[in-house]
């Protein structure tokens, strides 16, 4: 790898990249088969990503026509990344498996340890023989969606593929390693203003929140809408406030400490409801939601922006659910892709029929919806997330981080690149598009730490 690193580094042309070998085994972070009942018994809270995520050799795997391979400079932590490492709500190696049957190039991810990430950044070193658009060299910034062109069901959408996959999380040889093997409608042009690790953290966050905002396929937010973000410096939230607020929408942020309220405030979303300061109690017990705090909630938000939301942007889950579709406006959309605080979720109907309210589902997004988004990012119309980057080496320590919501935005793992700040390819692009804009979230994250 140390070979691919020399070229990297000093821009060696594609053709000299194309002629280092391949080596025969590569670095990765994998989680074991052996391992999935290592936390039986456990809380969810009390099982560590330390101890099941492991650093370490792997060989490398055969490349099929329509793939790359990818020197991954940097990835991130999503949460899958704590799903698939606290083997929950279900191991992922019966993903493998089930791919495992497919086809032979299928067969080549059942194994016995998964290579886990969903995000990427790099360089192509190799493609397969139907690859048209790729070249070895080029700078590429990697999208989750994984899907062949096999399928009647997925030529509307892809995300709507019978066999569509998350890249790293149903499939093996993700991006949290010195190497990846993605499709070759897996890549997109990597962000010329941005590091290595700048550029990793967006795909499957921002990508997600795009297609649940602005595409047509979910809530096709319009200018002037009011938003409900739940976790609205998280993730995913992080990305959907600048994408409403790029929109011409007006963004009604929900975190959990004064902390998060200053960047909300920083990041130019003015209206911001501190849930842990207000001690909202939606469920006064397990079995029972309390509507009175439901009001009090549509209250506070109609201080702020004057109304009720167009659109909740909804991923807590059962925590939240009966909350969101209470505040939704009447005729109001409550977009959902994810249920962190669980999955069987109870609301009251009669707020969802009688004021003519809907539930809109959205997983991931097809390639051209991560295109588009990609595109706003290349373009500084929307900015990285990175709070902090790791090293390959302490990926456990960051989704564990992730895993006990310590964090803000996104994580970055620095995978073959080896200190932050490298990878800017126009520094006079970075310069008009403001360092400020750039770093908001890493700034913010240093200022707390010291
Ligand atoms: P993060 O952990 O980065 O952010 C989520 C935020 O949600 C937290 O920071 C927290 O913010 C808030 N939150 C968590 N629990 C609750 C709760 N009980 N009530 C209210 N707010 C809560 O995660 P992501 O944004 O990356 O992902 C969120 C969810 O979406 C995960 O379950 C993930 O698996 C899923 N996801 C799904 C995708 C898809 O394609 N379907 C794609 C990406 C993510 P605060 O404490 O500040 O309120």
């Amino acid at each position: 790898m140390h070979d691919y690193l020399q070229a990297i580094n000093a821009d060696a042309s594609g053709e000299e990249i194309a002629n280092i070998p391949v080596p025969e085994a590569y670095r990765a972070a994998y989680v074991r088969r052996e391992d999935i009942g290592m936390f039986e018994g456990l809380a969810s809270w009390e099982k560590d990503p330390r101890q099941s995520i492991h650093v370490g050799e792997v060989p490398v795997p055969e490349l099929a026509p329509d793939e790359a391979l990818v020197a991954v400079m940097a990835s991130s932590i999503n949460f899958n990344t704590v799903w698939t490492s606290i083997f929950e709500p279900l191991p992922t190696f019966g993903f493998l498996d089930r791919m495992g049957k497919e086809s032979s190039w299928g067969h080549r991810h059942a194994l016995d340890h998964h290579v886990i990430g969903s995000d990427g950044s790099g360089v192509v070193l190799r493609v397969g023989s139907a690859v048209r658009n790729w070249n070895p060299g080029d700078r590429v910034a990697i999208q989750c969606n994984y899907v062949d062109a096999q399928d009647p069901s997925g030529h509307n959408d892809s995300m709507k593929a019978v066999n569509q996959r998350i890249w790293g999380f149903e499939t093996n040889f993700g991006g949290l390693a010195d190497l990846a093997v993605v499709r070759a409608n897996q890549l997109m042009p990597k962000p010329t203003h941005l590091t290595w690790e700048e550029s990793a953290v967006n795909a499957l966050c921002a990508s997600t929140s795009y297609r649940m905002l602005v595409s047509n396929n979910a809530a096709t937010m319009k200018q002037g809408d009011t938003v409900l973000i739940w976790g609205a410096t998280g993730g995913l939230g992080g990305y959907a406030v600048q994408l409403v607020l790029n929109g011409g929408g007006v963004p009604i942020g929900v975190v959990s400490s004064p902390e998060k309220a200053n960047l909300l405030n920083d990041l130019g979303c003015e209206a911001v409801i501190d849930r842990k300061a207000e001690d909202y109690q939606f469920w006064s017990d397990e079995r029972t939601q309390s509507e009175s705090e439901w009001r009090r909630f549509g209250k506070q938000i109609r201080s702020l922006v004057g109304e009720d939301p167009d659109i909740v942007f909804e991923h807590p889950g059962r925590q939240t659910m009966g909350a969101s579709v209470f505040v939704a406006k009447r005729g109001g959309v409550i977009v959902t892709c994810a249920a962190t605080s669980g999955y069987m979720i109870e609301y009251d109907n009669r707020h969802l029929w009688m004021r003519l309210k809907q539930i809109v589902s959205s997983h991931f997004a097809n390639y051209a919806e991560a295109t588009a988004m990609n595109r706003l990012i290349n373009r500084g119309a929307i900015h990285p997330t990175m709070s902090k980057s790791y090293d390959l080496v302490d990926v456990g320590t960051a989704a564990n981080e992730v895993h006990h919501n310590r964090h803000e935005g996104k994580l970055a793992v620095r995978c073959l690149s080896p200190e932050p700040g490298l990878g800017i390819d126009d520094h006079d692009k970075r310069e008009q598009i403001g360092e400020h804009n750039i770093t908001r979230f890493e700034r913010h994250a240093t200022s707390l730490e010291n």
